[in-house]
């Protein structure tokens, strides 16, 4: 059974049952596969397309499903809807293009062409911080190469996993080729294992992905991962500091911290740290928090209760082992999974807070001598998502840029996401890449024949 409970007020939302016939529903998606990979590549984009006018078109009540189970603000989730129906436009208006064949012109081999040609089933498991985006950069792409998809979304995700299969049958997407299901780990487990799922795409936790990939290892199943960040954001300097730090500041807070890709780590020149400590205290202590729906929330609640209070622990286990605490740290005192925005400094190597991801929101402010200081702790890290680095001097910011160990790199911005990028990590990131072109080729086969 799948319970939802709206963390802005912790009461029960709904209750779910979980699948019971997998022989059921990893038979549709085979036999969806059979037909979706033989429909014209022109009409599966032409439904990508009704896709995200469908879900442009209820973008409110979509993003209403999320401020419930999850705690979006309702901007932020009205936002991650269009997101969501610009990475179904993308790969429908850009995707045919991208499988067009490919000539090759190797004069010592007699095989010249090159497709990209569907796989099979897959296994999506998706986790709860952007509910509709992480769906679509998993099932766009694959829905245009002729795949389809089982989807398990996080089980506090059962409204808003139901509303997208709904969205998508509506603009016409075939009942077979999209599924979901309200699944257990094993049931997951025993999905990836069988013969009929060809591969296996999780966005989620490093715990989660290891095991899934094990089990896909073990059954020879490709798969993708998108695991955690503890994203650093390096400041060189700053032309106006009060801007800078409401932007940072702000980005730090987003969905209530709960980004893979958020800047987690915020490394500041030595000679800048109190004039910035001091704004950026100032404003985490000023900002309104309150119940996701209410007008005038600037932080709303974490995604539930147990993920609130392992922040807060990770944030007292950081003080006990000898950081400071400049401002937060503690649970907010009302029904609900409310907690204070937080700074921490003072965090060095021999702290659980200098190599773990801390998902919610606080700030772990470094401060830095030198810029080689800075690169060498930003790196050094388990993980290798994103990073930034901003500067009045660009040339200088791209330079220092260039020696983070991470999948994207950005100047003067930061987790600026697009359906024509890449997104991707290295490291304990993950592996493979969505989005863009490159999403589209990791569960194809590219199959090489000669033609002539
Ligand atoms: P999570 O606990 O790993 O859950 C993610 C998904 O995996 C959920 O659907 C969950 O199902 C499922 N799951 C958990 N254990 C599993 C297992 N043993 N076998 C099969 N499925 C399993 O992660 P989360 O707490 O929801 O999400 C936060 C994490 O995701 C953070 O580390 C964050 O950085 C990362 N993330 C990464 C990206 C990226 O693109 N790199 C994007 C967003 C989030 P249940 O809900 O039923 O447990």
């Amino acid at each position: 059974m799948y319970v939802t409970h709206d963390p802005s007020t912790g009461r029960t939302d709904r209750e779910y049952e979980q699948i019971r016939d997998v022989d059921g529903v990893l038979d549709t998606v085979t036999g969806g596969f059979a037909t979706w990979r033989a429909t014209d590549v022109a009409e599966r984009a032409r439904i990508l397309v009704a896709i995200a006018d469908a879900f442009d078109e209820h973008r409110e009540e979509l993003g209403k499903a999320i401020t419930t189970e999850m705690g979006k603000l309702p901007d932020q989730a009205q936002g991650e809807v269009e997101l969501a129906a610009s990475i179904y436009r993308w790969y429908g208006e850009h995707g045919p293009a991208l499988l067009e064949p490919e000539s090759l012109d190797v004069p010592e081999a007699r095989l010249n062409r090159v497709t990209y040609e569907p796989v099979g089933p897959l296994v999506g498991i998706m986790p709860w911080n952007y509910p509709y985006y992480q769906v679509a950069r998993f099932a766009a792409p694959n829905l245009l190469l002729g795949n389809t998809v089982v989807l398990k979304h996080a089980s506090i995700c059962a409204r808003s996993s139901a509303a997208i299969e709904k969205v998508q049958r509506a603009a016409g997407l075939p009942e077979d080729v999209f599924v979901n299901v309200y699944a257990s780990s094993d049931t997951v487990a025993e999905m990836i294992a069988d013969p009929r799922i060809k591969g296996v795409s999780l966005t989620g936790s490093e715990g989660a992905g290891a095991a899934v990939a094990t089990v896909a290892a073990e059954n020879l199943k490709p798969s993708v991962l998108e695991l955690g960040g503890s994203d650093p954001l390096i400041i060189l300097d700053a032309d106006d500091l009060d801007e800078l730090t409401e932007t940072v500041g702000r980005a730090r807070l987003s969905n209530c911290g709960q980004a893979c890709n958020s800047p987690k780590r915020i490394f500041v020149p030595t000679q800048l740290e109190e004039d910035f400590l001091g704004r950026l205290k100032n404003l985490y202590e000023e900002l309104t928090v309150g119940p996701a729906a209410d007008e005038g929330t600037e932080l709303g609640p974490l995604s539930s209760e147990d993920a609130r209070d392992d922040v807060v622990e990770q944030v007292e286990t950081a003080v006990r082992q000898g950081a400071t605490l400049v401002t937060g740290g503690a649970a907010i005192d009302r029904p609900g999974a409310f907690m204070q925005p937080t700074i921490l400094t003072g965090i060095t190597e021999e702290m659980d807070a200098y190599r773990e991801e801390i998902f919610g929101p606080v700030a772990m402010v470094y401060t830095y001598d030198s810029i080689d200081e800075a690169v060498r702790i930003a790196n050094d890290t388990p993980f290798g998502l994103s990073g930034s680095v901003w500067g009045t001097d660009t040339e200088r910011a791209s330079e220092v840029a260039e020696r983070l160990e991470v999948g994207m790199a950005y100047v003067n911005e930061h987790g600026t996401t697009l359906p024509g990028l890449p997104f991707g990590g290295v490291k304990r990131s993950g592996y493979g890449r969505e989005l863009g072109r490159w999403g589209l080729t990791e569960f194809a086969n590219v199959r090489l024949q000669r033609v002539s």
